[in-house]
């Protein structure tokens, strides 16, 4: 969970591409691991070894394990098949491509391995640049899984973020809020919800322009985000409305928090529109209590404090 953009934005990137290229050679003989290893050195691959399949499932434990694996059939301990059949039965993203080498070219042990999980397979002896191509395919699909990955977490952020300010938008927001009022309701702490609507926003359009309008956007999110704590909540809940949601909040804590925002936002002057324009928000405020009040009740009382405070004269903050 975050505030707003800075953290939300960056630490969605998958971490796999770090074991890009790595391949693990699991395999008991010693000439026949060196001579793999050699192979894939001079190709490029930076090789992770293990000598039997034990050592090869501790590996594959790791946080960022290798994505391509050549799996000998026959090892002491756990086999190559059966490495296959616990790779594919704990179903981890993302997806390993498994090479599996054995000395058995029999159809029915050939079928057997494939059942078990294994992409591919190759019956020794086998050819360098056949081992090679078939690495090359392994590698592709894994590169397509990638773009894959990348593309859902791409849309993932498109879906969950306002395209203009880079925070949370209102649909993401409101669905962070009600997890964290569950968390709260059974931690039994209190959470501040905030409603902050910038004042006379549209003379800020009307005299500067929408362009400008959108920059004073952009940089109030910016300002309401660094005010807060990386756990707060911060959202475009509508044009120029944002929702603010501070967990485990006290009657103290939502004043100073709401005030700290109100001035960030009204002490200096947007410097990156151009000419430099003032702003000020008003801001409505409210506190859950102790799990009887649910989220639409927060959301009408902040509401109601938001118009009280738009009431008495903007560029305040009201507490009910
Ligand atoms: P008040 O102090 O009562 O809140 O006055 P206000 O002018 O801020 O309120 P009003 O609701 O009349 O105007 C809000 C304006 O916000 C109107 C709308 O054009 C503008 N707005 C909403 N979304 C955007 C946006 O994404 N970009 C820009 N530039 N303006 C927007
Ligand atoms: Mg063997
Ligand atoms: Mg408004
Ligand atoms: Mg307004």
């Amino acid at each position: 969970m975050s505030s707003g953009m800075p953290i939300t934005l960056h630490s969605t990137k998958p971490g796999s591409d770090i074991s890009c290229g790595q391949v693990l050679i699991a395999e008991d003989d010693a000439m026949f691991r060196r001579i793999l290893q050699s192979w894939l050195e001079r190709w490029g691959y930076k090789v992770i070894v293990a000598e039997d399949g034990a050592k090869a499932w501790s590996i594959l434990q790791q946080e960022h394990p290798p994505e391509l694996l050549i799996l000998d059939w026959v090892m002491p301990e756990i086999d190559g098949t059966e490495l296959c059949r616990r790779i594919r039965e704990r179903q981890r993203s993302p997806y390993q491509y498994i090479l599996l080498v054995t000395g058995k070219d029999d159809k029915q042990d050939v079928v057997g391995g494939l059942e078990a999980g294994a992409d591919d397979y190759l019956t020794k002896p086998f050819d360098q640049n056949e081992l090679r191509a078939r690495l090359q395919v392994g590698r592709r699909i894994l590169a397509l899984q990638q773009d894959l990955i990348n593309a859902r977490e791409e849309l993932r952020i498109q879906a969950t973020h306002d395209a203009l300010t880079g925070i949370w938008n209102r649909g993401a927001v409101l669905d962070l809020m009600h997890r964290e009022l569950d968390r709260a309701a059974r931690a039994e702490t209190l959470t501040a919800v905030l409603m902050l609507d910038l004042d006379h926003f549209k003379n800020i359009n009307d005299t500067h322009g929408h362009l400008t309008g959108d920059v004073v956007l952009r940089e109030v999110a910016k300002r309401i985000a660094q005010s807060v704590r990386p756990y707060d909540l911060v959202g475009r809940y509508g044009g120029e409305e944002f929702l603010v949601v501070l967990p485990s909040s006290g009657k103290t804590e939502i004043e100073q928090s709401a005030n700290r925002i109100r001035c960030a936002i009204a002490s200096t002057p947007i410097l990156s529109a151009s000419p430099e324009v003032r702003v000020t928000v008003s801001i409505g405020a409210t506190l859950s209590s102790a799990g009887c009040r649910s989220e639409k009740d927060l959301l009408l009382a902040a509401d109601k404090a938001l118009y009280q405070a738009k009431d008495g004269g903007r560029n305040r903050v009201i507490v009910l």
